[in-house]
Order: C-alpha cells, then structure tokens, then sequence
C-alpha cells in the first residue's frame, strides 16, 4: 500500500503519477477537505433545491407506481435497502473495527442500478417542465402524466444521453414508458445485454466505437441540432446532481431506524464508486447536507481510470487519464470514464476525504465473496467501494487521516457504509462469467 504526498509540478516523475502509471492502487488523501458549514453555503444549490427534488419524487410517485409494476409494492418510491453485514471477514477478507453495512442501490429498482437516482429525477422534471409550459399539467391529478394529453405531448419529444450503459438504462427506460421518444448513445465499454434491454424497451441505442467522452459529445451534439430534444449531460447536469442528493433523507431514516447513530463519536465512511462524479459527488453533497463533517466520503476508481483522483489532485486544469498513459479499460464499465465531471470537481472539491483505486481482479474478488455469503449479485463497478476500509483503517495514509481527524479511538463505533451501485438486472449467464474470473 503507498502512501502518497503530493508535490507541485505535474509530471510523469511526480510520485503519485508514477503509482498511478504502474497501476498500483493507492488511497489518496484530500487536502483541500474542509469544514461542511463553510464549504455548503458557497456552493449554486443547497437544501432548498434538494427538498424540492424530494418533494418532485414525491408527487410523482403515483404515476411512476401505475407506470412500473415493479413499484407498486413502494408506492411508486424508488428505494433500496440498508443491509448489515453480518459477517464482514467472509466478504472483505478481514473484519474492519466498527459495523459495515451496505447501501443496496444494485437493487434499485427499474434502472437497477444508482443512476435511477439521478437520471430519473432529471426526465421527471424536464418532464413536468414541458407539461407546465404546454398547460397539461394538473396538480389536482396525480396521474396527468398518463393522460392522453401529456402522452401526445411527449411523443413528439426526445431525450438523449450519452452513457457507458446504466445511465442510459435508467433514462432509457423511463423515457420510453412516458411516451418520450428515447435516444441512448452508447459508448464502446456498454454491454450488449445493456443495449438489447434498452431496444426492448422501446429506446433506439446508437453504439458508437470510442470512449464515454466521445459518446456523451456524439450525443450532445446530436441533440442539440434538435430543438425537440432534451440531452441529459452525465458530465455536467445539476438537475442529475440533485437527484442523487435526494437519496441522503430516506438514508438518514433508515439508519435511525437501525439504531445507528452518526455524530462526532460516531462517524460514518461512506465508499462510493466513482466514474464520472455525478453519483458519487451528488450523493455526498446530500450526505454532508444530512451529516456534515460526522460523515466521511471516500470516492474508489479503478486503476485503469483515476479521473476524479487525477482532477482534484492536481487542480490547475482538468486531464484526461490518456495523458498519463493509462488506457481506461476496466470491466468496470460504469466507471470508465476517462475525464471526470468539472461541475462535481467544483462540488466535492472541498468535501471529498480522499479517493482510492482498485484492481480489476479485486472487483471480482468480492463480487463473488458478496455472492457466496449473501447471495447479493452486483456488477463489478459496485464493488469498488469494497476495499475501502482496509484503505482506512490499515494504511499509512488511511491512519494518518483518522488521526487528524481524531477518530483513531472511536472506531468500535464507527459504521462503514458500502454503496452498492448497479447490478439488479445483470442476466445470470454475464454474473456467471464474473465468477469465473474471480480468482
Ligand atoms: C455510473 C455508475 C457509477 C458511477 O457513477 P458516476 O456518476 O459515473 O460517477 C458507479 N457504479 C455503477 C454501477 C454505475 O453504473
């Protein structure tokens, strides 16, 4: 394990960029952290916008349960559980002081993975935003949205995006169930089985052969040469921001209702996949929202593709990880993602402790851990977060950080909080070949 200190200039000698070219994985610290109070006021959206995000879900979850089958039982709330661990050793490979839990948002229900957070957020507003425009919004009819007014409406709309796969899947799928004419340009990483799902839902896939950046631009452009259109930007969307920020409230309850307590001698580590920022960075925001400095985040990207790492670690411009030689590929599709999100940058500048990387083969290590002992099937870009706590608590940079934060003597009470980010819809015969893998 390396520990890293950052120096100034930005060259293939600086220590950090030679651990991160020999792929070694590594826990980077933050040192721009600072207190929440004086960072979360200076930021374009606050509490005000995420209460009005959760209050948008809200009301439209009566048409999202006549929509999807698959939310009747939640009212039309797309939700995921909060699980214990029970056995940590048997998953991680050691038991990390403190209780680990796992926030299941693999099972989140119609996208099947976090994105349904943001991605569904944001069709429901441009959604409404239309239908307020167009006078066939009702707020006195909780299902508008299926009447045929709205429907002609929009049918004669598209929303686009650009996505690895689980973006596009989440707004794909509810684009087409409301109508919308749905555009998903893939990128080269996407799964077939992703594509195949999405065309059967009724969504037109245009698969293009370079990267997620070159994918997101491919269909920016596209969209924006269409009056018609709506592009939902993964690389620079509030609206998907504040979506994942909503996910923070029904977090704090269900962890009340656990009986865990998160306060200065109670602190919660939160380990949350990272691909281009916009889950990780609009789930934190909301978390620190909740949590402020009780609340620690640690963001994990593969090895092959260090994008957030690489922009808040040398914060002058923004880089791709091509300039350093490093090739983005991972089996980790969701995070492959080779420039990180300038508008999360801005965001988690000051609010991110630190960022880890991982192995390939360690994604499948505990894909297959997690199943074996709970039966939980998640995709490997959900299992990034997994050596998180080893990071923390065994490190020399992970200690040195609890120290300064003088929470060395307070982990029997720590809770460590896995986000499990995509992997509901993942076909038996693709988790079976994970298996295979995992060494
Ligand atoms: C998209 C995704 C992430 C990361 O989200 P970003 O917004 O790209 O940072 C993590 N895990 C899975 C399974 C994803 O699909």
């Amino acid at each position: 394990m390396n520990d890293m200190t950052s120096g100034t200039a930005v060259t293939v000698e600086h220590p950090l960029i030679q651990t991160l070219r020999r792929r070694e994985p590594l826990l980077w610290l933050n040192p721009a952290l600072s207190p929440a109070a004086g960072t979360l006021p200076r930021l374009p959206v606050g509490a005000a916008e995420i209460a009005a995000t959760q209050a948008l879900l809200a009301r439209w979850a009566p048409a999202l349960a006549a929509l999807f089958p698959a939310l009747a039982a939640s009212g039309g709330r797309i939700e995921s559980p909060l699980l214990r661990l029970d056995d940590p050793q048997a998953v991680l490979g050691h038991s990390p002081s403190g209780m680990v839990w796992l926030k299941c948002d693999h099972a989140l229900p119609v996208a099947g993975s976090v994105k349904a957070r943001g991605g569904i957020a944001e069709v429901l507003m441009h959604a409404e935003d239309l239908a307020r425009a167009h006078g066939v919004f009702d707020p006195d009819d909780t299902l508008w949205p299926l009447r045929e007014r709205a429907r002609a409406l929009f049918a004669r709309q598209t929303v686009a995006v650009g996505s690895t796969g689980n973006l596009g899947l989440g707004i794909g799928t509810l684009a087409a169930a409301l109508g919308f004419r749905a555009v998903v340009h893939m990128s080269a990483e996407a799964k077939a089985w992703k594509k195949a799902r999405l065309r059967e839902r009724g969504a037109t896939v245009i698969e293009h052969t370079g990267d997620y950046a070159a994918a997101v631009a491919a269909g920016r452009a596209a969209s924006h040469a269409d009056p018609a259109s709506y592009f939902v930007d993964d690389e620079d969307s509030l609206r998907l921001l504040l979506g994942y920020a909503a996910a923070a409230q029904p977090l704090a309850r269900q962890l009340a209702q656990a009986g865990i307590t998160v306060d200065a001698a109670h602190p919660l580590f939160v380990y949350l996949p990272c691909g281009v920022g916009s889950a990780p960075g609009g789930v934190g925001f909301g978390l620190k929202h909740v949590f402020g400095d009780h609340v620690h985040l640690f963001f994990a990207q593969p090895c092959a593709t260090p994008s957030m790492l690489l922009r808040l670690a040398f914060p002058d411009r923004p880089r791709s990880v091509y300039e350093f030689g490093l090739d983005n590929r991972t089996q980790a599709d969701g995070l492959a993602v080779p420039r990180a999100s300038e508008r999360v940058f801005g965001l988690m500048q000051h609010l991110v402790s630190g960022v880890f990387t991982v192995e390939d083969a360690a994604l499948f290590y505990h894909l297959r851990r997690l199943d074996a002992a709970t039966g939980l099937r998640i995709e490997p870009s959900a299992a990034a977060g997994f050596p998180g706590p080893r990071w923390l608590l065994e490190s020399p940079a992970g200690r040195e950080y609890l120290a300064r934060h003088a929470l060395t003597g307070r982990l029997a009470q720590a809770t460590h909080l896995l986000w499990t980010t995509g992997g509901l819809l993942v076909p038996d015969d693709e988790f079976d070949g994970w298996l295979g893998r995992a060494g």
